[in-house]
């Protein structure tokens, strides 16, 4: 991966339902220096979901042939669908001298790891709890009963690699949660002046 510039690449990872998209959001909204790498996915949209914001949705078909053409940095199979980074949307963020924003799990974070050149920041962001998560994704009602179990049984696994990032935060309350990220965000800023 090429990175002229001194861009920094926030990765946020989190058991899904932690609030990680809403906080990738923020740290977007309140810099317009970040921008979200848009992910490739196989998942059906919710229904307020739009193609090429929030994902880019595509067929099985058209996934796996990106793979043949070595498109992606990092991919992932998440609960039967695969998710990946394409290197032209990241490469576009890059080109505009911008951070990037990854929200993405721990298996892509692995694969990111290993391009040493990058500016990387791995933040995991945990629920209070696995019933408060429960909670929320029950009240997000985007998922079926069936998507919400598989969910809460990826809980387990999700948080035993959280001790692979540099920055563990508890999300019990978004705007604290937020706060922090600055904070780490703005460090490393510091650091790379
Ligand atoms: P969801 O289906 O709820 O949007 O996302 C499920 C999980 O896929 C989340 O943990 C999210 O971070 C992860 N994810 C989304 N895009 C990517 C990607 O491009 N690569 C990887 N490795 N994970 C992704």
């Amino acid at each position: 991966m090429s990175n002229q510039s001194k861009s920094l690449m926030v990765v946020l990872s989190s058991p899904s339902g932690a609030g990680k998209t809403t906080l990738s959001k923020k740290i977007q909204q309140s810099d317009n220096s970040f921008k979200i790498s848009v992910s490739h996915t196989t998942r059906k949209p919710r229904a307020n979901e739009v193609d090429g914001v929030d994902y880019y949705f595509v067929s099985e078909k058209k996934f796996k042939s990106l793979l043949d053409e070595n498109a992606f940095y990092e991919h992932s199979k998440i609960f039967e669908n695969y998710y990946g980074t394409s290197k032209s949307s990241v490469n576009e963020i890059l080109k505009n001298n911008c951070n990037v924003l990854f929200d993405i799990d721990w298996k892509g974070a692995q694969q990111l790891r290993k391009f040493k050149e990058l500016n990387l920041v791995t933040i995991f962001i945990l629920p209070p709890s696995k019933e408060e998560l429960k909670k929320r994704l029950i009240a997000r009602s985007q998922d079926g009963e069936e998507s919400i179990q598989r969910r809460l049984l990826a809980y387990s696994e999700d948080i035993q690699h959280s001790k692979e990032y540099e920055h563990v935060l508890v999300n019990d309350d978004i705007e604290s949660c937020f706060k922090e990220i600055k904070k780490i965000i703005l460090n490393n800023q510091k650091s790379e002046q």
